[in-house]
Order: C-alpha cells, then sequence, then structure tokens
C-alpha cells in the first residue's frame, strides 16, 4: 500500500528547498514520521497552517522511497494557534513536543500520542494553568517510557512512610537510610503534589500554593532533565 492515512500530531518542521518544508510527525498507528509537506511555504497555505506544530491532523501520506510524501491534511484540532498566543502555553507546548520526539526516538506508542494530544488540547483550552500541565505531562511520559518515578514509598528500598529527601538520580522521594548525605528535602505538600501531577488529581494540584508548585517544578526538570540525557533546550525558556 504506497498510500496511507492516520492521525498525527505535528513536533517540528524543517525548511526544505524554496517551498517545501520536512514534518515530524507522532502518528498514532504508524510511531514517528518524518514527511514532506510540497508548496507549503508557497503562499498562505490552508495545507502548510494544518502542519505547524502543536496542530493534530487527518493525513494521507504516500509512501516514498527516503521520506513520506504528505497528499492530504485535514485539521482535528487546530491548537496551534490557541497555545502559541500564550507565551507560558507556547513554551509549555514546545517542551512537551521536544520530549515526545525524544521519547519516541526508536518506536512511537498509541500511549504516548494519546498523552501528547490530551496535554496540548488542555493547553489550548487553559484548562490548569501551562506550568501544571507541563509537569504532569512530563512525569507521566517519562512514566510510560519506563522511568516512573516514586513520590510515595522509598524509591531505593521500598520502605514505606512519608519520605523528604529527593534523588532524581535514584528515582525520586528516598528514606533517610537510602539518601546521601546533604541530599535536598522536599515540603510535604511539595511531595504530594508531585504524586497528584503524576495521578491527575488536578483539583489537589490546583489548590497548591504557588511556592510549593516552584518546587515541584524543579524536581520535575531535574528528574526530566537526568533521564533525557542531552537535556531539552526549551526547558531553560520555561518561566518558572
Ligand atoms: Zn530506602
Amino acid at each position: 500500500m504506497p498510500v496511507y492515512r492516520d492521525e498525527a500530531v505535528v513536533l517540528r518542521t524543517h525548511k526544505l528547498g524554496e517551498a517545501d518544508r520536512i514534518v515530524t510527525l507522532l502518528t498514532r498507528q504508524h510511531g514517528k514520521v518524518r514527511a514532506v509537506a510540497k508548496g507549503v511555504r508557497r503562499t498562505a497555505s490552508k495545507f502548510g497552517a494544518r502542519l505547524e506544530p502543536f496542530m493534530v491532523a487527518d493525513v494521507q501520506l504516500y509512501e516514498g522511497r527516503s521520506l513520506d510524501i504528505i497528499t492530504q491534511a485535514e485539521s482535528l484540532g487546530s491548537y496551534g494557534a490557541l497555545i502559541t498566543a500564550d507565551y507560558p502555553s507556547y513554551t509549555a507546548a514546545s517542551v512537551m513536543v521536544e520530549t515526545a520526539d525524544k521519547l519516541t526516538e526508536s518506536e512511537g506508542s498509541l500511549q504516548q500520542y494519546l498523552l501528547l494530544v490530551g496535554a496540548l488540547r488542555s493547553l489550548s483550552r487553559r484548562e490548569h494553568g501551562a506550568g501544571l500541565t507541563l509537569d504532569s505531562y512530563l512525569l507521566r511520559a517519562l512514566s510510560m517510557a519506563g522511568w516512573a518515578p516514586s513520590f510515595q514509598d522509598c524509591a531505593r528500598c521500598g520502605t514505606v512512610g512519608d519520605h523528604s529527601a529527593v534523588v532524581v538520580q535514584l528515582g525520586g522521594i528516598v528514606c533517610d537510610d537510602c539518601a546521601p548525605p546533604g541530599s535536598p528535602r522536599l515540603d510535604v505538600e511539595a511531595v504530594a503534589l508531585l504524586s497528584a501531577l503524576l495521578t491527575g488529581d488536578w483539583e489537589h494540584a490546583k489548590a497548591t500554593p504557588e511556592r510549593t508548585q516552584a518546587q515541584a517544578t524543579g524536581v520535575v526538570a531535574a528528574y526530566t532533565q537526568f533521564h533525557l540525557e542531552r537535556g531539552l533546550r526549551s526547558l531553560e525558556h520555561v518561566s518558572k
């Protein structure tokens, strides 16, 4: 079958020649796909507008020898404009697509696709605040990739309890016996917020004071950086 159809979210785009663009898509069923969109930079192309970062589209592709060719794109969620209009949302979405891109380096998954589309939709609707939405997305995306943090029992020995030391290299919260000397400590509220973000308990998360949110954001950023080795460039621009 040289032609196929799928739903996809646009992760990033690159210029190609005079008028074309290479579009990196995370698709629902075909994993990550790099494809060419022809003529999209020539005029105020509607086709091109549907293939901007953060957009979700129903796309039809033609299997090419090296890169596939996008022949049709119908918008399923025009989150792009709504997200780009708000700077905190824009920076949060930029970190999300970059993270999704890295986490699906070898292969995409339906779970990662659905999580990303849900988070972008939520951002475009300004449901929970950009910072909380991003932190929750990162914790869940990393968990799906096999790096689930622990914010309750000790991440190293499993001892049940209310621990306060956080060591991202060990997987989250650790007990006093496992914590290396000088480990950073978190407030009880910050630990509870991290758990809430991981499970999607928005009522709890949104009721948390900003100072606590900032503590949690620091942990999520450190945890994400640690697991994505090379680090996410866009994370540096997220306003704290
Ligand atoms: Zn322990």
